[in-house]
């Protein structure tokens, strides 16, 4: 149990990988915030599970990551409730696949606003309190196309390539406060957000379901193999011990070789 008495707000965290960080984060000892979408009573079920299976205390904000001041009441809730928000995973995140002369206006703002601009906001709000205590970790769930583009996605490679320089900036200027910065970079891993894509990836590269999978996804990873969440959750437990005290400002590579190439 390396994170004990620790608060951690994991954004996005109802689904996919921000939910493997917030039971692998649960596990490790953890209070959590659990943050994203879904159907209420699945949410609370998570929630309580949570509690449950490892004996931390579970809450549930609502807010809408394309909303500052429902980001910023999310870290107030956290720090009101437990005193303190010692970690942040900014992972929440939204795709959306189209070529770019019909890339439809409000989509971009969207997902700058989600994929992007929720981080700087919860960073904002978060940063103070962290430095007061000079303990703090933040976690950016990035992408492989913060390194390296794919066609007809444009707003999302354009939002991880800014949240790995937001990376790099706050590391900077937090690292004699003992905090660190980093972001977690993954490739493919079998989510809803990569299952929604396949249609709209279908249609704008004229291609069938299992072409997509295999000669885009998969194609990508020289492994051949999707990442899962809980390697990821892993790597981000591994950022938050003592161990990683010396790693900030990194952009981590979790995509089976596929930024090598
Ligand atoms: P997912 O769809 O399973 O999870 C996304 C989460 O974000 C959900 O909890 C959802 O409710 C939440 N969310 C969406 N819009 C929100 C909003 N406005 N406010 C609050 N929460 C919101 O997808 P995932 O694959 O687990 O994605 C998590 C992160 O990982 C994203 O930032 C994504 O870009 C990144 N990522 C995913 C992959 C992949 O292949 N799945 C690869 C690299 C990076």
């Amino acid at each position: 149990m390396t994170l004990t008495s620790k608060t951690a707000v994991v954004t996005g965290s109802t689904s996919g990988i921000g939910l493997a960080i917030a039971r692998a984060f649960a596990k490790e000892g953890a209070n959590v915030v659990i943050n994203g979408f879904g159907d209420a009573g699945d949410i609370e079920e998570t929630r309580a599970g949570i509690e449950s299976e490892y004996g931390v205390k579970a809450i549930y904000s609502p807010a809408d990551m394309s909303k500052p001041h429902e980001i910023e009441e999310m870290i107030r809730l956290a720090e009101r409730t437990f005193g303190s928000v010692d970690i942040l995973v900014n992972n929440a995140g939204i795709q959306f696949v189209s070529p770019v002369e019909n890339f439809p206006v409000e989509k971009w703002d969207q997902i700058i606003a989600i994929n992007l601009s929720s981080a700087f906001h919860a960073i904002r709000a978060a940063v103070p309190g962290m430095k007061a205590r000079k303990w703090g970790r933040i976690i950016n769930t990035a992408s492989a196309h913060s390194l390296v583009a794919s066609p007809f996605k444009s707003a999302y490679v354009a939002a991880k390539h800014g949240i790995a320089g937001l990376t790099k900036t706050v590391a900077l200027e937090v690292a004699t406060d003992g905090i660190t910065v980093n972001c977690i970079s993954p490739g493919y891993v079998w989510t809803p957000l990569v299952e929604k894509q396949i249609p709209d990836t279908m249609k704008a590269r004229n291609m069938t379901k299992e072409q997509v999978i295999n000669d885009v996804l998969l194609e990508a990873q020289p492994t051949k193999q999707f990442v899962t969440v809980d390697q990821v959750a892993a790597l981000a437990v591994f950022l938050c011990s003592d161990a990683a005290s010396q790693m900030s400002g990194a952009n981590l590579s979790m995509d089976g070789g596929w930024t090598a190439k």
